[in-house]
């Protein structure tokens, strides 16, 4: 069977489902959908899709299904009624979730008999099916190759490893050094606000190119030790972080903006101490 012809099945139609069924309608695949909430397909049947009335009916009108719902909780809730449908076949969950998730999932879809792979999207809805966007698989590296070839207008395929939890594991922390870098965004820009300054001249003229000054020093600097090489000398930076937690409150900004700087000054000052 010519891979790219399997017939694709798509368990949730929030933001990100919609954009995965787009992407994949676009590439010309064979696509049905279902979502808890129903008329949530728009547009997508007139480009092509099928809309399922139940799980179990869109699993058996696919030959891969693709769960992408809110939380590990909301697959369970999902799959636990359809699972026998799903017994011999294949799911990829591109659902966000934790390593211990992915594993435990894994389990107990051996335990039915369903082919798994986990997943990250590495993309939001937007950039889905563009060249910036790439999906993280992990599991069996044959159901991989044969996923790759079904999944990738959605993204670039790139496997994580056998364990199904890696897929999740290098998510989580990709997003959670997206998230620090979105919260300093917005605590800086607050700071600018809250003294008056111009908010858009300094995104344009400060804050875009120094991100992109820093970002290859912070991600091969990011080390599991509170090493800090001696040019970055870590006392000097301790000291303006304090600097900076000072003015932030003195500026009015609410601290909860700031936790960012708490974590970087207790790493500096870890860093300090040696
Ligand atoms: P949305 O909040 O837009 O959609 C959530 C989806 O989950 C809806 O289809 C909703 O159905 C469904 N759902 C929630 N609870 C249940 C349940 N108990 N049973 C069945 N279905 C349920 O989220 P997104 O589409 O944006 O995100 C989906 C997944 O993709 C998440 O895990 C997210 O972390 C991940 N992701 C999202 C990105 C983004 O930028 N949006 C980026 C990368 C990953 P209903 O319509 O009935 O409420």
């Amino acid at each position: 069977m010519n891979m790219r012809h399997e017939r694709i099945s798509i368990l949730g139609l929030g933001s990100m489902g919609r954009a995965l069924a787009g992407a994949l309608l676009d590439a010309g695949r064979d696509v049905t959908v279902w979502n808890r909430t129903p008329g949530k397909a728009g547009d997508l049947l007139a480009r092509g899709a099928r809309e399922a009335p139940s799980v179990a009916e869109a699993i058996e009108a696919g030959d891969l299904t693709v769960a992408c719902l809110l939380d590990d909780a909301s697959v369970r809730e999902a799959l636990a009624p359809a699972v026998p449908k799903l017994a011999g076949g294949t799911l990829v969950n591109l659902t966000s979730g934790s390593s211990r998730q992915a594993r435990d999932l894994a389990g107990w879809l051996e335990e039915h008999d369903v082919r798994f792979l986990a997943g990250g999207i590495m993309a939001v809805p937007p950039t889905v099916g563009t060249d910036g966007a790439f999906i993280l698989y992990s599991g069996a590296r044959e159901l991989f190759d044969r996923v790759a070839a079904v999944l990738g207008p959605i993204g670039r395929p790139h496997w994580a490893g056998e364990d199904p939890g890696a897929a999740a594991l290098y998510d989580m922390a990709a997003l959670s050094a997206m998230y620090g870098l979105s919260a300093g965004a917005d605590h800086a820009v607050a700071l600018v606000h809250a003294d008056g300054g111009d908010v858009e001249k300094f995104k344009r003229e400060v804050l875009r190119p120094w991100m992109e000054q820093t970002l290859p020093i912070m991600v091969a600097g990011a080390d599991v030790r509170d090493s800090v090489p001696d040019e970055y000398n870590p006392a000097m930076q301790a000291t303006g972080l304090e600097t900076m937690l000072a003015f932030s409150a003195e500026a009015g900004v609410p601290d909860e903006r700031a936790g960012h700087l708490r974590a970087s000054l207790w790493a500096m000052r870890r860093a300090a101490a040696g």
